[in-house]
């Protein structure tokens, strides 16, 4: 319910979630935000959806006051926008340049399933706490100003800081292949969280929203785009089967492939998310997950594509399944009914495929 107070500060800011401050309505300590009124929670629906332009999907609800609130220090940097494509392509380029990837992290990624040449040919470096102000200065000296490039951010002296934990950076590329954000595989995990994005946001930069990654193969063999979840797990399909691959940075996040399709104009996708990823820890059905699936591919069929399912036995995500050579199974998804000849509706796996007639339901 909209009570007075709420509306008597209509432009109150709305915080991240961090650490200090979980998100009041699911508890998690990221990607969700809050002001003492209002909660965008990013897992619990309710029956008040935002969508955002990054393609990401919140939850209004509404908090009654309940919630400690303190106002965020508002600097000037943040009302500046985030640079152009072209603009970030650049400045990243030149900043993996100057990193290496430390021996640690590049035996990390051969035991994930990359061969030797795929590391050196996919960009991904090393983060590291050492030696930032001289990899700063030097980068200014190439590019100049780093206004508007999230993962700089500017201290209280005026000085450029490179922000980010360390860890590996994974480069995330736009269907042109330019790169438009990197996201960090952090050394330490913090809280439940294994990735970050390279961002200054907190410190009164910029963040980067939560692009697709778009990995195209070196010899691309067929028509077709894979579609995972995640930095890595597109690369590794990529390179494994010569495929064009979108990866989303979470399954909420599928509404930036819809665009970036548009533009390539596949005849045929393959939805290749963790099987698993529709059962939580507790080996229940994770109706988030399951629903946000069901309207990817609903939303893949309306678009006029084939779609189809890939499964795996035993493996996790579709590049553990490649990487193990196990067999993957490909399913139709776009299905009609026995009875009326309408669409069916996907529901999900559960172990294999599960449909319902709509129009069929609607008439019994
Ligand atoms: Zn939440
Ligand atoms: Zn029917």
């Amino acid at each position: 319910m909209i009570n007075q107070s709420s509306l008597d500060n209509p432009v109150e800011k709305f915080l991240r979630t961090n650490k200090a401050r979980p998100c009041p309505i699911c508890g998690h300590t990221s990607w969700c935000s809050f002001n003492s009124k209002i909660a965008i929670c990013m897992r619990i629906p309710s029956d008040r959806p935002v969508d955002f332009t990054t393609g990401a999907q919140g939850f209004i609800h509404f908090l009654n006051g309940q919630v400690k609130y303190s106002a965020p220090l508002i600097t000037s940097q943040s009302t500046i926008p985030t640079a152009s494509a072209e603009r970030l392509d650049l400045v990243y380029r030149r900043l993996l340049k100057k990193l290496r990837l430390s021996d640690s992290h590049w035996e990390r990624l051969q035991k994930r399933g990359f061969a030797p040449r795929d590391i050196l040919r996919c960009g991904f470096r090393t983060l590291s706490a050492k030696k930032r102000d001289r990899i700063v200065n030097s980068l200014k000296a190439e590019v100049g100003d780093l206004t508007g490039i999230p993962g700089f951010a500017k201290n209280k002296d005026g000085d450029w800081l490179l922000c980010g934990k360390p860890g590996i950076l994974i480069p995330y590329m736009n269907v042109k292949g330019q790169v438009v954000g990197l996201q960090i595989e952090l050394d330490e995990r913090m809280e439940d969280e294994k990735y970050h994005w390279l961002s200054s946001s907190a410190k009164g930069g910029w963040g980067p929203g939560t692009p697709i990654n778009v990995v195209w193969p070196l010899k691309r063999l067929a028509q077709t785009v894979y579609i995972t979840e995640g930095g890595y797990k597109p690369y590794i399909v990529a390179n494994r089967l010569n495929a064009l691959t979108l990866g989303i940075p979470g399954v909420g996040n599928w509404r930036g492939l819809i665009p970036a399709l548009r533009e390539i104009k596949p005849k045929t996708v393959i939805v290749a998310l963790d099987v698993d990823a529709n059962t939580s820890a507790d080996g229940r059905p994770n109706r988030f997950v399951e629903r946000y699936e069901q309207e990817l591919v609903a939303s893949l069929i309306s678009e006029g594509y084939r779609v189809l399912r890939a499964t795996w036995a035993n493996a996790k995500g579709p590049d553990d399944a490649i990487v193990a050579k196990e067999k993957i199974s490909l399913h139709m998804l776009n299905q009609k009914c026995r009875d009326c000849g309408n669409d069916l509706t996907y529901l999900g796996l559960r172990h294999d495929p599960q449909f319902v007639c709509k129009t069929c339901a609607q008439k019994n």
